[in-house]
């Protein structure tokens, strides 16, 4: 049984912040609930991208360049969308493989642990709440 995890580090200052291994199992689990995410809504993008694109070759027939203008247009938003997705996949896969060499997960200015709640929420987090927003405050 493992004793209940030290949550009152204030007052000590410890020279390398600790994370419990449940809570980075907690991260874990996280990042992963949120890969298998984006990867039903980049395979769900993709197949509607199949679909409105068979649908406007179908209805191409009385297009002038306008419309043939926008069809473009809506194919091109479609697919930054896609990849869009398919980069955030990548971003959690590399804090997955950055979580297991217990590099992932530090806020880069005060060192402090990013809380779970926030990696889970922004996968791509680099820096605790507060720091953040002090660097957005400049
Ligand atoms: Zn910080």
């Amino acid at each position: 049984m493992a004793k209940p995890a030290d949550t009152r580090t204030a007052g000590r200052k410890p020279a390398k912040a600790t994370r419990s291994a449940a809570e980075t199992e907690k991260i874990r689990a996280a990042l992963a609930a949120r890969r298998d995410e984006l990867r039903a809504e980049y395979d769900q993008t993709l197949s509607e991208i199949t679909e409105l694109q068979r649908d406007r070759l179908t209805d191409s027939a009385g297009d002038d360049q306008a419309d043939t203008g926008t069809k473009t247009f809506e194919r091109e938003q479609e697919i930054s969308l896609a990849n869009s997705i398919k980069e955030r996949i990548t971003q959690v896969e590399r804090a997955l493989e950055r979580l297991d060499e217990g590099g992932y997960g530090w806020c880069e200015r005060c060192g402090n642990p990013i809380p779970v709640e926030r990696l889970a929420a922004f996968p791509s987090a680099t820096l605790c709440v507060t720091c953040k927003q002090l660097e957005e405050r400049r």
